[in-house]
């Protein structure tokens, strides 16, 4: 534990001046992977000794990943025992999906594969859905999961799993895919996010084998994962048939992501009229045909009428933002699991249910109550909230066991994160302090940054543990090499470059430098807003 909080002291050093998503790679592949356990083995809970404490994380979300990671069996302490329960054996990282879609990644590499690293760590995972909890009378904690029978096959059985504390990582669903006439049956959903290559692939077969006249692609839902995918999806499809698709973002808003600056806007128009984003704003879509999206207008004309119009489709991506799990629903009514309107789980700043100091919750799926207003739904915070769960689920235990009383330390939400945006031909648009960034050294920047998230959790890259070393909890970019500071005049023209011959490296240290050292940003942000070069 003191080496625990020793290295959580330095991480959140490192938490508060890093920017956004990710890491270790470095280390020897020594290590040699515990044996296979059974799932059915792996599920004969009375086998545990009663004085193990039992931590149950639901969902392979991206701040679990560390947890499983982070409490590998040399790390933790000797009498914790961890289960991981998924839907899936392995997770896709949202951030490379649409590199994905524009066939920049193979699967493979969008995927972190949940079964290797919990075998690494030693910790029991189970593939299954989790339906339900219960709190006996007599204090026993329970976690009901619906697995498939031994067999793999369609039959699901229901088991219980105890737990001393839980933790809930199991993301969103697409908002109003499942309740909105017709999104369900015709429109491709962005979640399960494991999902949408796979039947974008599958649209694309029959468009092959068809090969029709006019290729009219709708991408409905004008946020950021909207406007990476409408240039996902023409990054993919523009040069496939003889005739270019066409491709139209629809938004309810009047403007695409509204609360950026005006010199981010600006950026983002330019960039959706150079890759031909018919961006149509202010439309509502009620209903979706075979044929047509059906929308009406959220702003009313000089006569004070609502407009509806009916627009043609041949492929459709619904990307209408998060909505959460009927899960936490389920829990509200058999628990009386404390969440909001919208279903999403109420926690303190400790990542703590409002309800049930018993569980936790970090990601989309909870909404964050305390003097800030709870984060966006992004992965990035998913990402930064990782060390703060993994300490606070070992002291929730140690506190509980009356060992030591140690306090749970405290989650603060960096205001604003690096955006970046791939535009799906080698190039993406980024946004940070309020300014735009784009070219090829934006996408190399991106990839840098996600290639580097997703070694944290390659088993081949793991290192061999020394319980010496307590719990490693560094992100992605906690081990960039430190650069020297280059003159405020020269950071501020690099990032207006849009040039091929960027050296992403060297940005990425500037924009680092911008992040910890606020005189240094100022200045150079002063030189960039007045210079010659702005293009947007
Ligand atoms: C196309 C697209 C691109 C995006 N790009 C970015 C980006 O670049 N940067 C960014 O910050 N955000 C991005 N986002 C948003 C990001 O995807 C989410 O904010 C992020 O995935 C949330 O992470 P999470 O940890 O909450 O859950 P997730 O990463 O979604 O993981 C949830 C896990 O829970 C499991 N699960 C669900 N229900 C159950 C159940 N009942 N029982 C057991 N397991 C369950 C799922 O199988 C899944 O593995 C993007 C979203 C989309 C759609």
């Amino acid at each position: 534990m003191i080496s625990l909080n020793r290295k959580l002291i330095v991480c959140y050093i490192i938490l508060v001046s890093v920017i956004c998503t990710v890491n270790i790679s470095a280390f020897a592949s020594t290590h040699k992977p515990p044996k296979r356990q059974s799932v059915t083995h792996l599920m004969n809970r009375q086998s545990l000794d009663n004085n193990m404490q039992r931590i149950v994380l639901i969902g392979g979300g991206h701040a679990h990943v560390q947890v499983i990671k982070a409490l590998n069996k040399h790390s933790r302490p000797s009498n914790i025992h961890v289960t991981l329960i998924d839907l899936q054996s392995s997770a896709t990282y949202s951030g490379m999906v649409p590199g994905g879609v524009a066939k920049l990644y193979n699967l493979n590499q969008t995927k972190i594969a949940l079964n290797s690293l919990a075998e690494w760590s030693d910790i029991e995972f189970i593939c299954g859905k989790v339906v339900g909890m219960s709190f006996d009378n007599d204090g026993k904690k329970i976690v009901l999961v619906e697995v498939k029978d031994e067999h793999g096959g369609t039959t699901k059985k229901k088991e219980s799993i105890e737990f001393d504390v839980v933790s809930v990582d199991i993301g969103s669903t697409t908002r109003l895919h499942a309740s909105l006439p017709g999104a369900k049956q015709y429109t491709i959903s962005t979640r399960p996010i494991s999902d949408l290559v796979l039947r974008i692939q599958q649209e694309e077969e029959e468009m092959i084998k068809k090969q029709p006249n006019e290729v009219q692609v709708v991408v409905v839902g004008g946020g950021a994962a909207g406007i990476e995918l409408s240039l996902a999806i023409r990054a993919r499809w523009n040069d496939l048939l003889d005739s270019k698709p066409s491709i139209t973002l629809i938004d309810s808003s009047d403007v695409l992501l509204s609360s950026e600056t005006d010199a981010c806007r600006s950026a983002l128009q330019i960039i959706m009229k150079k890759y031909n984003i018919n961006v149509r704003n202010n439309l509502m879509v009620d209903e979706v045909t075979s044929t047509h999206i059906h929308v009406k207008s959220t702003n009313s004309d000089y006569d004070g009428k609502i407009t509806h119009e009916k627009i043609p489709y041949s492929h459709c991506i619904w990307a209408t933002g998060a909505e959460a799990h009927t899960l936490s629903f389920d829990l509200n009514k058999e628990i009386y699991l404390d969440i909001t309107n919208r279903g999403w789980i109420r926690v303190n700043t400790h990542m703590q249910s409002l309800s049930h100091p018993s569980i936790f919750a970090a990601g989309d799926c909870c909404e964050i109550i305390g003097d800030k207003k709870s984060p966006s739904k992004a992965g990035v915070y998913a990402v930064r909230s990782g060390p703060i769960l993994i300490e606070n689920l070992i002291r929730y235990l140690d506190t509980n066991s009356n060992t030591k009383k140690s306090e749970l330390v405290t989650y603060d939400p960096q205001d604003d994160f690096l955006k970046l945006i791939m535009c799906g031909d080698g190039t993406a648009l980024g946004f940070r302090f309020g300014i735009p960034i784009y070219g090829k050294w934006v996408w190399k920047l991106k990839d840098h940054i996600d290639t580097k998230f997703m070694d944290l959790f390659d088993v081949n890259n793991l290192p061999k543990y020394n319980e010496e070393e307590g719990i490693d909890t560094a992100q992605y970019d906690a081990y960039e090499a430190p650069t020297e500071q280059i003159r405020v005049e020269d950071a501020a023209k690099l990032l207006l470059r849009r040039d091929d011959d960027v050296d992403y490296q060297t940005a990425w240290s500037v924009i680092r430098e911008m992040n910890t050292n606020v005189d240094y940003r100022k200045e150079v942000l002063r030189i960039m807003n007045n210079s010659p070069d702005i293009w947007w």
